[in-house]
């Protein structure tokens, strides 16, 4: 069997990987490269739902996440699909109410902003990322059978699929999430730990209107968020311990109905589900090292986060943008060799530290309002409402949550 030949090997065309790929086919275009990238994918995105209900995964994602997806050239198939921009963000507390002394809350306009971020649908962002490769001349998928063997050589790694295809790459990236076959095969090792939650998602109607306006509640067990979409309903993530979690997904429509509003302490009236449930385990990831020898991890393959601040893509995309341009600024390196350690080694340095404080951030929310330790939860209420009257540093947490802060790719900067 004959061997294809790449520069980069992708595997995984999630929306962090279909987006690196874009990048680096742009980047090596404006550099006049010829450069051959391959992606790995073994669940292409299914065609779009014939109805036009709004699909059950969501997103909420920055402006940083926004510009990416608009410097891949990607955002007006997504923005001309749908998308439900969100201009306020209210968190607060079980023993609070939203907008009382011990919640905060973000406004766009107080910002200056047109708007905090976009609740898109995974599968638009996706569906589109996947149209975009397609129309690209040196990106070729390979969707026919998954990895089952990784080879080194002198300069290269061989992938082999199970359908005995080998896959000759300089640099090999795992964009194939939290499971990663990638990360597994080359040993990287993995701190991981488990909350012992389950994010339940759903769509809701609501009796009061959303006002656009993005709402999460601490309560003991775990945040319950309700973001807002387009069409006027909300999007559900309740993140609850697994017995709990459980419990839910068994109980009928009207009882978790009845469940959801309390939980939200009725801050939208009576909530009804519109959709079916679905339940996902919530667990820490964080992989040592993002690169080495002819590889680098990006997205959930490189890290997991808790879903309570809606970050795990963002964090994503702002890798694929950053080891894109990393491997661009070394415009050589895209034709010498993008395997080389020592470049691979800048996008890690450069993301790592990044991540590990949003992931640090999130941890320390979760412990603080979700693990139903009351004195930390009262101090973390407490909190709340003093930030919220302490405007620097609530503008330096908006402009956190919308990705507009640390050292960002070009393809992240607003224009
Ligand atoms: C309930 C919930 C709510 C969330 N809400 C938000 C939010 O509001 N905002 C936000 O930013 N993030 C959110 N996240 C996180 C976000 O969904 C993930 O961080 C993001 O999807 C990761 O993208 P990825 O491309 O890295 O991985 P994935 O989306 O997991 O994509 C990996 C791809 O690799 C493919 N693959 C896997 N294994 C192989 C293999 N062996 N060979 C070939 N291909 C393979 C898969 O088919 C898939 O296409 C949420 C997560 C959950 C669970």
């Amino acid at each position: 069997m004959s061997v294809a030949e790449h520069d980069v090997l992708i595997v995984g065309g999630g929306m962090v990987g279909l987006t690196c790929a874009i990048l680096l086919a742009q980047f090596a275009k404006d550099a006049a490269r010829s450069f051959s990238i391959g992606i790995v994918e073994t669940s292409p995105p299914a065609p779009a739902p014939p109805s036009a209900d709004i699909e059950l995964r969501v997103s909420a994602l920055s402006r940083a996440s926004r510009m990416i997806l608009q410097f891949s050239g990607i955002w007006p198939t997504i923005a001309a699909t749908r998308i439900s921009p969100y201009q306020r963000m209210c968190v607060w507390q079980a023993d609070g109410a939203a907008g009382s002394a011990r919640s905060i809350s973000f406004d766009a306009a107080e910002l200056g902003e047109p708007n905090l971020g976009y609740i898109v649908e995974n599968g638009v962002i996706r569906r589109a990322a996947w149209e975009r490769v397609n129309a690209l001349d040196s990106v070729s998928l390979h969707l026919a059978s998954a990895p089952a063997e990784l080879r080194e050589e002198a300069d290269a790694l061989v992938l082999i699929l199970e359908n005995g295809e080998r896959l000759r790459t300089r640099l090999l990236v795992g964009a194939d999430g939290v499971r990663s076959w990638v990360r597994q095969a080359l040993g990287v090792p993995t701190r991981e730990r488990e909350y012992g939650q389950r994010a339940i998602i759903a769509h809701v109607e609501s009796e009061r209107s959303h006002r656009k306006t993005a709402w999460q509640r601490f309560i003991a067990g775990g945040p319950v968020a309700l973001l807002p979409l387009d069409d006027g309903r909300s999007s559900v993530v309740w993140s609850c311990p697994d017995a709990m979690a459980t419990e839910l997904m068994a109980a009928d429509q009207r009882i978790f109905d009845q469940r959801l509003t309390l939980a939200t302490d009725q801050v939208l009236g009576s909530l009804t589900t519109t959709t079916p449930r679905a339940d996902f385990p919530l667990s820490l990831a964080h992989a040592e090292r993002y690169t080495g020898r002819r590889y680098a991890l990006i997205g959930d393959a490189a890290h997991r986060v808790h879903p309570l601040a809606g970050q795990g893509a963002n964090l994503g995309l702002l890798d694929a943008a950053a080891l894109a341009e990393t491997l661009a600024a070394q415009q050589a390196s895209l034709v010498v060799d993008p395997g080389d350690p020592v470049i691979l080694r800048r996008y890690e340095r450069w993301r790592k530290g990044d991540n590990l404080l949003t992931m640090g951030v999130l941890d320390g929310l979760h412990r603080l309002f979700g693990a139903g330790w009351v004195p930390a939860a009262r101090l973390g209420g407490l909190g709340m409402g003093i930030v919220d009257r302490l405007a620097p540093v609530k503008r330096r947490l908006a402009l956190y949550a919308m990705g507009g802060s640390g050292d960002l790719p070009v393809a992240a900067r607003s224009s």
